[in-house]
């Protein structure tokens, strides 16, 4: 078989370089050695991210992937489950991260908000924390959720359908010599591959991985049932977020709040974990996460690591009882340098791995791009 492009990876960036593609006429066909994408993609928050997201190229890739997401989502049958982020400042030193972000562009569209004026629009938030009364609340209209683990099967059968492309799922890619593509089962060929492996580090292209001393980052997610009835506003985060994400935590004012969850969250912070939550259609909430790294992921799950993600929860919800229903782990490779690895092997072979936990987010941006100069 011949294509003008085959795609190794079918997770989100995979999915999303297959969609850029076919839209402009190629012909595509997408690999993935397992028999469903079970990778990262259906495992994170389904949480597209604008706001927060590194200034430059990351916060630039996710505005355009989320016009994109818009686009397209109502197409592929995926539903927008909310829209929006509420970030609560519970800390003197969040609010001023908080001021000195609403004076940069990337603010444009939000709203720093009083918690009077919170509770009215949001009454799931507690602002009454266990730090005293919130200092205020950041609003973001931008942001958009989706359920990954029906959404990104859901993105596949639309681009088959609508757009022709070819998928040959459960087939293992053992070498890419553009234009060969060997496999378990076939060796097929295409004018261009992207290959789209995420934590598979070790494997396809692991001579042009190994120089960017990547790590493997391991998170702990958990599903819980709350009280009926609660409605999330949108997306919910905290304190810990605006250190962890470069948006906030690259502004000045960051270093004053990281030195004061050190001396009150110094074991939250040891373990990588901030708050996200997002809700389900049936009400239940996605809530995480925290960070681990190494050469290798852990196989065994510490327990303490998730009570600390509930305690931030209830700190974040008016949640009088809950009941956890699920618990994984998801793993995505993790750069000290970069948010996402673009490389050419050679003149007919990407290597597009997104090194931080952004492929949600930014996947349709960066294959734009990537198309774009090539
Ligand atoms: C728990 C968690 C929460 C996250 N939350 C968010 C979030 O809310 N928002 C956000 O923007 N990002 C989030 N991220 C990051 C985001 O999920 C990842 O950046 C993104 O899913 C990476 O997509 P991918 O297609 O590269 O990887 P994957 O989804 O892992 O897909 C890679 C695919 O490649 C296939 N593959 C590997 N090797 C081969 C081979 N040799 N042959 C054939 N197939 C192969 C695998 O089977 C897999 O299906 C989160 C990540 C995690 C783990």
């Amino acid at each position: 078989m011949h294509y003008d492009l085959i795609v190794v990876g079918a997770g989100i960036v995979g999915l999303a370089h297959a969609y850029t593609a076919a839209r402009n006429g190629l012909s595509v066909c997408v690999i993935d050695k397992d028999a469903a994408c079970v990778g990262a993609s259906i495992r994170n928050f389904g949480f597209v991210t604008v706001t927060g997201q590194g200034a430059g190229d990351t916060w630039r890739r996710a505005r355009r992937a989320r016009e994109i997401w818009g686009e397209i989502a109502p197409q592929a049958g995926i539903d927008i489950v909310h829209q929006g982020l509420w970030l609560t400042a519970q800390r003197p030193q969040a609010l001023s991260v908080l001021q000195e972000f609403m004076a940069t562009e990337m603010a444009e569209g939000c709203e720093l908000l009083s918690p009077q004026e919170a509770a009215l629009r949001a009454p799931a938030l507690r602002l009454d924390g266990a730090h005293g009364p919130a200092q205020a609340v950041l609003y973001s209209p931008h942001e958009a959720r989706v359920e990954s683990r029906t959404a990104i099967g859901l993105l596949a059968r639309w681009l088959a359908q609508a757009h022709g492309v070819a998928f040959r799922f459960g087939e293992q890619v053992l070498e890419v010599a553009t234009p060969r593509v060997r496999t378990a089962r076939a060796t097929l060929h295409a004018a261009r591959v992207v290959v789209c492996t995420n934590a598979e580090l070790g494997g396809l292209l692991a001579d042009r991985i190994a120089p960017h001393g990547l790590r493997l980052c391991q998170l702990h997610m958990l599903r819980v049932e709350p009280p009926r009835g609660l409605l999330l506003p949108g997306a919910v985060m905290g304190d810990l977020s605006l250190v962890r994400y470069h948006g906030y935590s690259r502004l000045p004012a960051a270093q004053a709040l990281h030195a004061q969850l050190e001396a009150e969250e110094g074991e939250s912070l040891a373990h990588g974990i901030h708050l996200i939550v997002v809700q389900s259609a049936d009400g239940s909430l996605v809530v995480g996460d925290s960070h681990h790294y190494g050469p290798v992921v852990e196989p065994f799950a510490d327990d303490r690591v998730d009570a600390l993600i509930l305690r931030h929860l209830q700190e974040a919800l008016h949640l009088p009882e809950f009941r956890v229903t699920q618990r994984w782990l998801g793993t995505y490779p993790s750069s000290p340098a970069t948010d996402c690895l673009i490389d050419a092997p050679d003149e007919a072979t990407r290597l597009v791995l997104v090194t931080s936990g952004t492929g949600a987010s930014t996947a349709f941006g960066i294959a734009e791009e990537v198309f774009a100069s090539w």
